[in-house]
């Protein structure tokens, strides 16, 4: 294939064209995920075998000729972080670092052009710095930052790109739960639909894979769902929810209290929320911690004996957010997550928004 290395573009030749019509972030409680931008954008773009110089400019659309690979193949990427502003008035980003080099790891399967995780880090962190009024002042918003890469060249051959667009846009949102309260939510379970599949690209955040998951999202909700529960292979091995990686807290088939997330055998995608969970609990070493398989099998079992404590998705999104309903086989499941207010999905709500806020002082914090 073609070598893309041959340059990296360098926050240091950031140029900055500032908008001539500065508009006024909306309230926190006013806002709709994903439905309001701030003023400026961060864009890099790779042609001739070199990448340009990087730019931070006020948002504009994009002109692409409708041969690109992008539109036609899917040659697209992206991610998914947030910043948050802190209560001694720092903003802060979580593990920016791991969703770098995610980004990269993806670009490296998308064949397209390799670039530095920390120059792109430090030009996302003068994007936000220049944009700090759109961080929320409130310790239940954010804003999230969406970095989206896309193969540009004018050609529908299958094949890697010559042309490349890197850019950055920032948006705030509001809380994740609106009522300020831990709101479960219900998964519908069928095996009919996948995700996913060994030697496929589901540990990798390309666009394509999101597409075909929104009519099986609408299927959920038609069946009174909120989210999907993606379920993999003979066994039917329980894998992702939604957009987020899951998490159950039982007494296993042996006795043992264990938390238990699927293992990073390539159908699931490495979330971030998912290592720091497994390195928060590995770390405090008070309950056993697996990365391994769980069929609906076990897991029926686990219900029926009555050793299901807690189950919560992890992501950038939510953070936690408990599960307390499976819909499966046209039977509901009752998860007990919320009997008790679900203290273990709770307390890792809590210490991570700790950190991510500033209350608490953590290496996992970049100040930007
Ligand atoms: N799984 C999928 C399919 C996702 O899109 C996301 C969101 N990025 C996650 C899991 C959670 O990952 P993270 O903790 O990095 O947000």
């Amino acid at each position: 294939g073609i070598r893309h290395c041959s340059s990296m573009f360098k926050a240091n030749d950031l140029q900055v064209t500032m908008t001539t019509s500065p508009r006024t972030p909306l309230p926190p409680d006013k806002l709709v995920f994903g439905k309001t931008f701030t003023d400026h954008m961060l864009s890099v773009s790779f042609s001739e075998e070199r990448w340009g110089k990087p730019s931070i400019s006020p948002l504009r659309n994009l002109s692409l000729h409708p041969a690109v690979p992008a539109l036609n193949y899917s040659m697209q990427l992206f991610e998914g972080m947030k910043a948050f502003y802190g209560e001694d008035g720092n903003i802060r980003m979580f593990r920016p670092q791991l969703n770098m080099s995610r980004m990269r790891r993806t670009a490296m399967r998308a064949c397209l052009p390799d670039f530095s995780e920390v120059e792109l880090l430090e030009c996302v962190r003068r994007l936000v710095e220049l944009e700090k009024k759109w961080v929320p002042k409130s310790n239940i918003s954010s804003l999230y930052i969406r970095p989206v890469y896309i193969g540009t060249e004018t050609s529908l051959g299958v094949a890697p790109t010559s042309r490349a667009l890197l850019y950055v846009i920032l948006s705030p949102v509001g809380p994740y739960f609106p009522q300020g309260g831990f709101q479960p939510v219900s998964l519908l379970a069928d095996p009919k639909f996948v995700r996913s599949w060994h030697g496929g690209v589901g540990d990798f955040k390309m666009g394509g894979n999101y597409n075909p998951t929104i009519l099986v999202q609408n299927e959920a909700q038609r069946k009174g769902c909120q989210q999907v529960l993606w379920l993999h292979g003979p066994r039917q091995n329980l894998t992702e929810a939604g957009t987020m990686n899951i998490f159950i807290y039982w007494t296993n088939a042996s006795g043992e209290e264990e938390l238990v997330t699927p293992p990073l055998d390539g159908l699931i995608l490495p979330g971030v929320i998912r290592q720091s969970l497994v390195e928060l609990v590995k770390r405090q070493g008070k309950i056993k911690m697996s990365e391994r398989e769980v069929s609906m099998e076990e897991f029926m079992a686990a219900m029926s004996e009555d050793r299901v404590k807690e189950m919560f998705g992890s992501g950038t999104a939510c953070v936690v957010c408990p599960i307390s309903k499976i819909v499966y086989n046209g039977k509901d499941l009752h998860i007990p997550t919320m009997k008790h207010g679900a203290p273990l999905a709770s307390s890792f709500l809590k210490e991570l928004n700790d950190i991510q806020y500033g209350r608490t002082q953590s290496d996992w914090t970049y100040v930007v």
